[in-house]
């Protein structure tokens, strides 16, 4: 079974499908053992969460005080502060442009980290491909 989510025009599969789907055996036997020990993955997980909120999947969920979460439609046209139905979408959408900028940025800072680490000598690590490390310096 496929979850249908209109709001994104897309669908995601069920853990069965994605066990039948899956081209690599070994995740279906993995999968299997784990369920046999008792051990829950994200796909239990995922299941557990549908159907999920259509003001979520819209952008119009708005959680950014704790005045909220608000949800933006036709009973409630704004925000208990007064966001309307773009300020909400823009916002949500610059949060989690944020969010994931500060997440990304910490991989940077690690790589940075290591190659300098690297060619200060105080990493056993081989630095393959100089274009590379100028790349990322660049
Ligand atoms: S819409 Fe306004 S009041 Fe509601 S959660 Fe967002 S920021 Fe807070």
């Amino acid at each position: 079974m496929k979850y249908r989510y209109p709001q994104l025009n897309a669908e995601m599969p069920c853990k069965e499908d994605v066990l039948k789907l899956t081209p690599n055996p070994a995740v279906g036997e993995l999968v299997q053992r784990l369920a046999e020990e008792g051990v829950e993955t994200y796909l239990d997980r995922f299941d557990a969460q549908q159907p999920l909120c259509g003001f979520g999947l819209s952008g119009l969920c708005c959680q950014r005080c704790l005045w909220g979460p608000c949800r933006i439609g036709p009973r409630a046209l704004r925000g208990t502060c007064g966001a309307d139905v773009n300020l909400v979408i823009i916002g949500n959408l610059l949060r989690g442009m944020a969010a994931g900028c500060a997440a990304h940025g910490r991989h940077a800072q690690e790589v940075i980290e290591t190659v300098i680490g690297a060619a200060e000598g105080r990493i056993d690590f081989p630095i393959l491909g100089e274009e590379r490390v100028l790349d990322l310096a660049r």
